[in-house]
């Protein structure tokens, strides 16, 4: 079977990985020349918007995914009507823009901070008023790894409403007057995320199936490293908590594929931050952690096979690799390492690997862990 993706960079290489074992074959669909999954199968060069370049990618596909949440609306319209694509164009869009994706975590009953929607300059004083300061500005669309965002705090400079409507409006400006969500800053003790996979076969028993809960820490909005299990949730509940919104929200959006939510965790439980209709950084760790890795478990939902297990093989810690070249020799030096370089070129802020540590016990990747993070160079972007 030929699978179908849209966007060649690290995920869709890690999908065609995953995927070759199995007998599938790759097609991408990717704009730029030189990307991540060309080694890995078939590329259609043309823009996303592209309607020859769309035809090529479409022919004998039986079924397509995504590899990036910014599929314009119009393509995934496009493949949904010829051809099986999953997620559907409907979790994409939800996906797409923040205040429809918070709206709908509201109306399913999963916890959010108090948001408002900002199109125009006379929105900003309502805002103001229903999200106090602390708040975080993002664009509605687009953004991704703390780009196109500013956090607005509350500092002494800040003494009045009037003050905090002027602060709101020049990050407005700064972020070039788009439509925005003004969020309220959440005290968090975590970060966590919970990845699912749900599968075609709805009468199959095990239709929905969760990774164990990943705890996330970002450096400058960009994930950093992700533990497995979670340390913040040492009972199980955060876990239990979060696969029930999970499901909730799947059922809602007969999800098919692997979904990540991402979860602050505060003194008063979780609440949802968003969702990315794919196979997610925070999963990487699954290749060698789990028993059926994220990017098989959505290559089998896509196709319509059985799931794969989602059980671990142990404690894993995962760190990206961003922005410099790292000393690949380096690196496997430290015990326990497995190394996933993505074949890109250095650029601060760029995610060029990563390196997951796996052990029986959480305790033996500790010191493991500390190397590696030594020798993962950050080059962080500034913004
Ligand atoms: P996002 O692009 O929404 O995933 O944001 C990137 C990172 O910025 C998150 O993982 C958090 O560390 C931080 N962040 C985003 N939104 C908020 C918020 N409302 N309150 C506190 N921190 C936030």
């Amino acid at each position: 079977m030929k699978i179908g993706v849209v966007g060649g960079g690290q995920l869709g290489r890690m999908l065609g990985l995953a995927g070759i074992p199995l007998g599938f074959q790759f097609r991408f669909f990717e704009p730029s020349s030189d990307c991540p999954a060309a080694a890995l199968g078939e590329i259609i060069r043309a823009p996303y918007d592209d309607p020859d370049g769309l035809e090529r990618f479409a022919r004998d596909l039986s079924c397509a995914t995504y590899e990036f949440e910014n599929v314009p609306a119009e393509t995934a319209h496009w493949l949904d009507e010829r051809l099986s694509l999953a997620p559907s164009p409907k979790a994409l869009a939800v996906a797409q823009d923040r205040i429809v994706e918070k709206a709908a975590f509201r109306d399913l009953g999963i916890p959010v901070q108090a948001t408002a929607s900002i199109t125009s300059a006379a929105d900003i004083v309502t805002a103001v008023r229903a999200v106090a300061l602390p708040a975080v500005l993002k664009t509605r669309r687009l953004g991704y790894d703390g780009k196109g965002q500013r956090v607005l705090r509350a500092s002494s400079a800040v003494a009045c409403n009037a003050d905090a409507v002027a602060l709101v409006q020049s990050a407005w400006d700064e972020l070039g007057r788009v439509p925005c969500i003004l969020e309220s800053f959440v005290t968090f003790t975590a970060e966590v995320s919970q990845i699912a996979v749900r599968s075609r076969r709805r009468a199959h028993a095990a239709d929905i199936a969760f990774y164990p809960l990943t705890q996330n820490e970002h450096r400058s909005g960009i994930l950093f490293k992700s533990s497995s299990p979670a340390p913040c949730d040492p009972t199980g509940e955060l876990a239990a908590q979060a696969q029930a919104y999970v499901a909730r929200l799947m059922e809602s959006l007969d999800y098919v594929g692997v979904i990540a939510v991402e979860f602050f965790v505060t003194t008063g439980g979780l609440i949802a931050n968003e969702m990315a209709p794919r196979v997610h950084n925070s999963g990487h760790w699954t290749i060698d952690g789990s028993v059926t890795s994220q990017f098989e478990n959505h290559l089998r939902a896509v196709a319509g096979l059985s799931l794969g297990s989602t059980a671990s093989r142990g404690a894993s810690v995962m760190i990206n690799l961003v922005g410099r070249a790292p000393i690949v020799a380096r690196l496997l030096e430290v015990p326990h390492a497995h190394v996933h370089l993505y074949g890109k070129g250095a650029r601060a802020g760029r995610k060029l690997g990563h390196v997951t540590l796996i052990a029986p016990m959480a305790q033996d990747l500790v010191d493991p862990a500390a190397q590696i993070e030594l020798l993962a160079a950050w080059n962080l972007p500034s913004h």
